[in-house]
């Protein structure tokens, strides 16, 4: 059999849990981010969602679908996304992050980071998923670190699908919401416009060090939604060509921007 065409590599924005039932100009866009894109043997998914202290990868043939969200219509909770899971890839990704470091997991499962996203972009279901989890201990060069070692899983038609926001300070976007004023403050363009042109520069420093700077902590007052970037700008690599879609704000502070490496 011949090997696989090396897979492009994705960054999402997901938003609002919302974007899951509601035909707007986000979810459009995750509908046709797959496109173009060879059909993957397995997604690797590294959602903002599963951020603890800890690296782990779920281990279920059949993940469950998490609804980790509170306050939305009940339509949103009776949403299953029934993609299998692969445990052999689960296996040998620890292995690749190392067996000391990593750990396999069946309490957890597929959730709305990633099936909020992918139920837009492979409605079917019929990809099988495996989630990384988010070491909160870790600064993000570690993080950077831990995700160079996944590169190889491209060769092997693995798609690495880093989910999370660019910007995303909720205390900021509610009270924009509540007030009705949707202008984008200057600290989230600016930071969402140099981590842009830090990911075309394949700039990995710049990457790790933008959230400490003084827009960083602005707009990720924590830094889950962050960190998703980085395992997806470094599964990449400076050959790859980087293509921006969807580059707008929701909810004024909130960046939507996706990001796809190939
Ligand atoms: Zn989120």
């Amino acid at each position: 059999m011949s090997s696989p065409e090396k897979m492009p590599v994705v960054f999402v924005g997901h938003g609002s849990p919302m974007n899951v039932i509601e035909d707007n100009r986000w979810s459009r866009g995750f509908a046709t981010l797959s496109d173009g894109l060879p059909r993957p043997r397995a997604i690797l998914a590294v959602s903002a969602h599963w951020f603890v202290p800890g690296t782990f990868l779920t281990a279920n043939a059949r993940p469950r679908t998490i609804h980790d969200f509170g306050g939305f219509p009940q339509e949103l909770y009776e949403i299953e996304y029934r993609a299998p899971g692969q445990v052999d890839l689960a296996a040998r990704v620890r292995g690749m992050l190392g067996e000391e470091r990593a750990g396999l997991r069946e309490d957890w499962g597929l959730d709305h980071g990633t099936w909020s996203v992918l139920r837009w972009m492979y409605p079917e279901a019929d990809v099988p998923v495996v989630q990384l989890s988010l070491d909160r201990r870790l600064e993000p060069r570690a993080h950077l670190a831990l995700a160079r070692s996944l590169a190889p899983l491209r060769e092997d038609g693995v798609l690495i699908l880093g989910s999370g926001n660019i910007t995303h300070n909720l205390g900021d976007a509610f009270s924009r919401m509540r007030s009705g004023d949707h202008a984008t403050p200057a600290w989230a363009s600016g930071f969402d416009r140099d981590v842009a042109a830090a990911v075309e520069a394949h700039d990995g420093d710049a990457l790790a060090a933008l959230p400490s700077t003084e827009a960083g902590r602005r707009a990720h007052p924590s830094i889950d939604h962050y960190l998703p970037l980085l395992y997806a700008a470094a599964a990449a690599d400076s050959s790859d060509a980087v293509r921006f879609t969807s580059g707008a704000f929701d909810l004024g502070s909130l960046s939507m921007r996706n990001v796809i490496w190939s």
